[in-house]
């Protein structure tokens, strides 16, 4: 078994209460490792060493802040393997995904605003007789909230912006992977943070978390997670004056025009929907196909699907990896059982997939691909969050609109169009933070990221994240 720490004031540290927690390997159903069950008295320590931190670390020339987590990037990269075989045997996902895209990405993250900490700049205003300025300064100690989907890419996504604009960090990684994290306060420590810069403290959310955003040295909370979650935490903060980024659930369309490329948006159509088992926020997991088009698409999203392999996440072949856990698994059963009673037809997958070997006890499940419900049935209402996809058709342009707005969640769309005008006046009129025209998951680090409705509010992203962990002041002077 793996002992993982806390990460508190540059030590690591179990919980104060001595209590751990255990976690398994999705692949096997086994436990491999145990993580501190932190409380509140881990969380006290954790924002008393953040707070102790601020004022050197907000003062400090950004230079120093860049050096550090270019640093950081560095050490990510040069520990890439090590880091992408803990997040893969944390979350269940394929090897060769953890590599290429999470953890690849956290080193990237990490760089850009190792960049972006010396690059950020605010605004004057010159009148005759009069200047004005904007001030940005960072908040103070900030609480970053990660979930289980992709965790060193989200966590990093939040405490590199926060760490670049001169704030402190306490760090809660989801208790279902804490693995990675653990590993990133390491290296964190090998980077060359000050103590108490960046502080890491793992455990139950409805512990660790909830005393972490409660906490009054608190000055910003920036949550991934379930709209479920997010929402108990703007209750919970309301009337604290906390900045809130809240980065929630989606219930992504996917739109497929006639005359889209069709050989293209099979196949990442088919990737929109199953990457990463069908876990990550911007899936596209309701599939909407146009009437006329809708026989021949159907038939060749499923011949694709079918090809998908689902396997031992440490073969390179595998294409799906194991759901993230035993109770995340029977979610998602249940979600598909809830779709054949409200009349869908199971095109493909819909049952658990047996692995032999080592994999034999995983939480493994085929690609599945419902078709015949209605667009306010449950099943095209709620995020299912797994390796499930609906297929609707429409009409025309209106009515592909009035389906993909149709939900309460407003995070993410792809729309497949070999028509310019048609392409530009959909992504207008959709309610989602993120449209992709002809291509999935392609996104340049400086644009705003986030969602609509019940999918968030704030952006995240370039300069709209350092923004986020810094007040402004707007100074005037008359002369
Ligand atoms: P979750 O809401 O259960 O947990 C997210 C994090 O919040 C975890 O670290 C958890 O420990 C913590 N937490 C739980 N209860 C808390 C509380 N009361 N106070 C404070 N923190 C608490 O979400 P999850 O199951 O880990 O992740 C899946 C969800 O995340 C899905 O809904 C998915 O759509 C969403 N997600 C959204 C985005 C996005 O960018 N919009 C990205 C990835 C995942």
């Amino acid at each position: 078994m793996e002992t993982l720490l806390n990460l508190i004031d540059g030590q690591l540290c179990p919980a104060q209460n001595g209590q751990t927690l255990t976690t398994p390997e999705p692949a096997t159903g086994q436990d491999f490792a145990t993580l501190p069950d932190s409380d509140g008295a881990d969380v006290d320590a954790a924002v008393a060493a953040a707070k102790r931190a601020f004022p050197a670390w907000a003062a400090a020339p950004s230079a120093t802040r860049a050096r550090c987590l270019r640093r950081l990037a560095e050490l990510i990269d040069r520990d890439l393997d090590v880091l992408a075989q803990a997040e893969s045997r944390d979350s269940g996902k394929p090897l060769h995904v953890a590599r290429a895209v999470d953890i690849a990405r956290a080193r990237d993250n990490c760089a850009f605003f190792a960049d972006a900490a010396t690059q950020f700049a605010s605004e004057s205003h010159s009148v005759p007789g009069q200047l004005n300025y904007t001030l940005r300064q960072p908040l103070g100690p900030v609480a970053c909230i990660s979930p289980w989907n992709l965790p060193l890419y989200l966590l990093t996504w939040k405490l590199a912006p926060a760490l670049a604009a001169g704030c402190t960090v306490v760090a809660k990684p989801s208790e279902v992977t804490p693995y990675s994290a653990f590993l990133l306060g390491k290296l964190a420590m090998e980077a060359g943070f000050p103590p108490g810069v960046l502080n890491i403290v793992q455990g139950a959310g409805d512990r660790v978390g909830a005393a972490l955003v409660c906490h009054p040295d608190i000055k910003a909370v920036s949550f991934t997670g379930s709209t479920r979650v997010g929402a108990g935490i703007a209750a919970v903060t309301a009337g604290t004056w906390k900045k809130l980024s809240l980065e929630l659930g989606g219930k992504n369309a996917t739109i497929v025009f006639a005359d889209a490329d069709l050989d293209v948006a099979v196949n990442e159509v088919v990737r929109a929907a199953f990457s990463n088992q069908g876990q990550i926020c911007l899936c596209g997991s309701r599939i909407l196909i146009q009437a006329s088009i809708y026989g021949e698409f159907k038939a060749r999203l499923v011949a694709r699907t079918q090809q998908l392999r689902v396997g031992d996440p440490l073969e390179a072949t595998s294409d799906l990896g194991a759901l993230v856990s035993a109770a995340h698994f029977a979610k998602v059963s249940a979600c598909v059982a809830r779709a054949q009673a409200e009349g869908g037809a199971i095109l493909c997958g819909g049952t658990p997939v047996r692995l032999p070997g080592r994999c034999a006890e995983g939480w493994f499940m085929a690609p599945t691909l419902i078709d015949g419900l209605s667009a306010t049935c449950a099943t095209n209402q709620e995020e299912i969050f797994g390796p499930v996809a609906t297929l609707l058709p429409f009409t025309d342009e209106a009515d592909a609109i009035q389906i993909a707005n149709g939900t309460p969640y407003g995070l993410a769309a792809n729309v497949w169009t070999r028509d310019v005008s048609r392409a530009h006046r959909v992504a207008e009129r959709l309610q989602a933070g993120i449209v992709w025209l002809n291509c999935w998951m392609v996104r340049d680090l400086r644009t705003p990221f986030g969602g609509v409705k019940a999918s968030g509010v704030g952006r995240e992203g370039g300069w709209e994240a350092m923004r986020f962990f810094t007040d402004a002041k707007s100074v005037t002077l008359v002369y």
